[in-house]
């Protein structure tokens, strides 16, 4: 096969934003848009004590943004939270939610509009994924992907819905993945249920337009520094040079991915709804799909 090409002489026109690689804030940050650009905003991240959805919130609290940030370990999020203060001098009020569980995202939602008066936007990134073949695959732990992602998604959205966004309007943005696409192999579980989610996008952008709510999906591609990357194979396929068919010849990294939820949560998306921005380097048009390949990936990767 002729060898991938280097990267372009002018790539320096997209520099990367840089990224750490735990659940630790940026030591440094550069704004490439303005620091005010969510000033006076609420935004009640699931998932925001870990991996993308940590990063998420410490990139809008330095546009200005307060934050809640919520899952089911408290001492998670409690930690992430000091963290995120003490980076950007932002508030943020970690909370234990179930996104399972309709009464425990009420109670938390009534918190969170306790302590702070309002919710500007909500990012739905709680969920579940590991590597399975579907022959191998449990009902139940088809039912638990499910339960997480889709049903965690519609539970905080409509939670959010009656008790802030039908009357004041709001962003949701639902964090997704391109693995239904192409079918991905050993992916039938958060394929079938982000699928779901992105279609439960363009329902709710109808259904909630008139009450000047946007939803969007953003589907990111392989993520260094994650959970879900070390989960699916990310470090092995990062060994053996995998990545180097993706367009853009890398993996993503969780600033870029906090960048572009910023982007749609913002003003500067004040038109964009129903849709989803694909946020992968190219990935999902060139990587692997093979089933026996992936398999020993996914066995040497567990090792
Ligand atoms: P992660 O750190 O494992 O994030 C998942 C978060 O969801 C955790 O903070 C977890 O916290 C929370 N969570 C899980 N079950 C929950 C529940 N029942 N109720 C409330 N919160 C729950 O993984 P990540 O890799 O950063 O993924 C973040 C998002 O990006 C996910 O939606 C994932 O599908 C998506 N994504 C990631 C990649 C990637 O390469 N990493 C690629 C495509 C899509 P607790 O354990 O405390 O509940």
């Amino acid at each position: 096969a002729a060898p991938a090409p280097a990267m372009a002489e002018g790539a320096m026109a997209a520099p990367v934003p840089p990224d750490e690689d735990g659940d630790e804030c940026l030591p440094q940050y550069r704004h490439l848009l303005s620091p005010d650009l969510l000033a006076g905003q609420v935004a009640f991240i699931t998932g925001g004590g870990s991996g993308i959805g940590f990063r998420i919130a410490e990139i809008f609290m330095r546009h200005g943004c307060r934050t809640v940030i919520a899952s089911r370990n408290l001492q998670r999020v409690s930690e992430a939270s000091k963290k995120l203060v003490a980076a950007t001098g932002q508030q943020c009020l970690p909370l234990s939610i179930d996104v399972r569980q309709p009464q425990t995202i009420v109670a938390a939602v009534d918190e969170a509009l306790k302590e702070f008066k309002r919710i500007d936007i909500l990012i739905n990134g709680a969920a579940g994924n590991f590597l399975c073949p579907a022959s191998a695959l449990s009902f139940n732990a088809f039912k638990t992907v499910i339960d997480i992602d889709t049903m965690g998604t519609f539970n905080t959205s409509k939670v959010l819905f009656e008790k802030y966004f039908r009357d004041h309007g709001g962003v949701i943005v639902n964090i997704t993945a391109t693995l239904s696409y192409r079918g991905q192999a050993l992916q039938v579980h958060a394929g079938a249920a982000k699928a779901a989610i992105d279609a439960m996008t363009r329902h709710l952008a109808v259904e909630w337009g008139p009450n000047n709510i946007r939803v969007n999906s953003l589907a990111p591609g392989p993520i260094s520094g994650t959970e879900g990357f070390r989960r699916l194979g990310g470090k092995f396929a990062e060994k053996s040079n995998q990545f180097s068919v993706i367009p853009l010849q890398r993996a993503g990294n969780k600033t870029e991915i906090a960048h572009s939820t910023l982007y749609l949560a913002s003003p500067l998306s004040s038109y964009v709804t129903g849709t989803t921005l694909v946020v992968d380097g190219g990935s999902w048009l060139t990587s692997p799909n093979s089933f026996s390949a992936l398999l020993g990936i996914a066995s040497s990767s567990a090792k």
